[in-house]
């Protein structure tokens, strides 16, 4: 039986790069490595030989036979996406191995043609530890990473949920790149307040910012300043003993929570607070969040979209590990009517949207509820505490395209929760794009204008926006430090 690639999907490719018969796509060089929500095997190449197991630095990869009840729905996922007959003929990575692309290159890098370079990495989240991977293959570099917080590893310590145990198993690739001879992390220093960037830039031969989106994209609308509305990151923050979040309150005596946009992180928040206290007891979940939880009176979590279901920001490993996990999910089968899939994900994620809805209401536990087609418009208040949320009810056209119908909905709720994405926030002294919430750069180099800042770099969120997965920011860092590579070996030969 094949392997199977599974929830914890992190998509940083080693396991590409550790098949010996090119059978998990797409590769970092396929076209849809940017968007795939996942990677797959292919089950009729796969030989298993276990080669891509350990390689995952999460253990999302599982050999057929011993697949869990959990994992069983990703063997169909993994071969759908080489089955013709699944949708419309469509393959997404041919099944013949003359047609395919071939394999992402595997390269022992050439020693670097400069002197001897010392790198300030500002950061210690994924893109900043994969960087460092990078910057350390070659023999004269050395790193130094810079970290405000008293531990490393950022968003995968702070960001990923901790019933996601699989997933949190990244820091121990993390720890392993942390104990290399040329590596040093200084925590608990903040660049402004400890260093400034002036500083790191005199003291390094070049300085990457991988600093990551700290903030939330905000929600422009009325009653966001009341108590009961936060930003769905500081509670996970809250849940995951973030320090900047220790402090904060969450009511989760209230009857109904709302959480606002879709996304994983959407997601991640309904299910940890709908979760079986017992169950959470044994994570890494802050023991302030447990002792809430197991005295919360939160009968329903209602995530909901501004658009249609088709539109849906959560990726289909993360729908179906809710589906396998205990919550009790609710889907509304009208909101399902007529809706066609536009590509085998598509496909796969109605399916499990109809499979939800062909459940009903069962159980007396709390509830997760999807909603679409909904509008945030006003927090509704009473002496300064969120009561609800009124929604401007939409239209979804087919495209996506939401038009306000007129029509509004109140909707009681004693906290909501706004998950509407991250943002970047402007360095001190280096240019910032504020609407993207990203630094301007060309493949990784800081750009002011057209005009490269010297020895300024950037990986991670702040160089692409908040978008992709753990390992999306391998492929990410590996871009940024070509670029580094390339300036330095033509500076060094323009002097040579
Ligand atoms: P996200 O995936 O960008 O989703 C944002 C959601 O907010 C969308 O549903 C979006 O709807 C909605 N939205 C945006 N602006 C809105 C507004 N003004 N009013 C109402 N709704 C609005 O954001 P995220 O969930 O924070 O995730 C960020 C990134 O982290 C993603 O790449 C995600 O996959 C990743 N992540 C991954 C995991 C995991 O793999 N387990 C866990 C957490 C996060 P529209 O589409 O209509 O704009």
């Amino acid at each position: 039986m094949p392997h199977v690639v599974t929830q914890a999907c992190c998509g940083d490719a080693s396991c590409v790069y550790a098949c010996p018969v090119n059978c998990i796509h797409p590769t970092p060089d396929e076209p849809d490595f940017g968007t795939a929500e996942m990677l797959y095997i292919d089950p009729t190449t796969c030989v298993d030989c276990g080669a891509c197991v350990t390689a995952c630095p999460v253990g999302a990869i599982v050999p057929g036979h011993r697949l869990t009840d959990e994992h069983h729905r990703f063997l169909a996922v993994n071969a759908a996406h080489y089955n013709p007959d699944e949708f419309d003929g469509e393959v997404r990575f041919p099944v013949d191995m003359g047609k395919r692309l071939p394999l992402a290159p595997v390269t022992t890098p050439t020693p670097l043609a400069a002197p001897p370079q010392h790198i300030a990495i500002v950061g210690s989240g994924p893109s900043a530890m994969y960087a460092a991977d990078e910057f350390l293959r070659l023999p004269n570099v050395s790193v130094t990473v810079y970290e405000r917080l008293s531990k490393p590893f950022g968003l995968a310590r702070y960001g990923v949920a901790p019933d996601h145990t699989h997933t949190r198993a990244i820091m121990h690739l993390f720890d392993d790149i942390a104990r290399h001879p040329r590596l040093k992390i200084l925590l608990n220093c903040e660049i402004g307040r400890d260093v400034t960037l002036d500083q790191l830039r005199e003291r390094h031969d070049a300085v990457l910012w991988a600093g990551g989106a700290p903030t939330d994209r905000p929600l422009n609308i009325p009653g966001t300043d009341a108590t009961g509305f936060s930003s769905a990151t500081a509670l996970v923050g809250w849940y995951n003993d973030h320090p900047d979040f220790a402090d904060r309150e969450f009511d989760l005596t209230t009857d109904r929570v709302i959480v606002i946009g879709n996304g994983n992180v959407a997601l991640d928040v309904a299910r940890v607070l709908t979760g079986d206290a017992d169950a959470l007891a044994r994570t890494s979940i802050s023991r302030t969040a447990l002792d809430a939880i197991g005295r919360r009176g939160i009968r329903e979590v209602l995530v909901v979209a501004r658009r249609g279901p088709r539109q849906a920001a959560f990726t289909l490993p993360e729908l179906i590990g809710l589906v396998e996990s205990d919550a009790h999910i609710i889907v509304d089968p009208a909101d399902l009517d007529g809706l066609v899939a536009y590509n085998i994900t598509d496909q796969l994620k109605l399916e499990q949207l109809r499979e939800i809805a062909a459940r009903g209401e069962q159980g007396d536990g709390p509830v997760i509820r999807f909603a679409f087609g909904l509008a945030p418009e006003e927090i509704l208040t009473a002496g300064g505490k969120v009561t609800g949320v009124r929604f401007a009810k939409n239209a979804v056209a087919a495209d996506g395209t939401a038009t306000p119908t007129g029509e509004t909905v109140d909707i009681d709720a004693g906290l909501v929760l706004s998950a509407i994405g991250y943002h970047g926030v402007p360095v001190p002294g280096l240019p910032f794009d504020e609407k993207r919430g990203v630094i301007p750069n060309d493949r990784g180099r800081v750009m002011d204008g057209d005009t490269p800042v010297p020895g300024v770099y950037v990986t991670g969120w702040i160089k692409r926006g908040p978008t992709g997965f753990i390992g999306t920011n391998k492929t990410d860092s590996v871009e940024t430090i070509a670029s580094w590579r390339a300036d330095v070996e033509a500076a060094a030969s323009a002097t040579a």
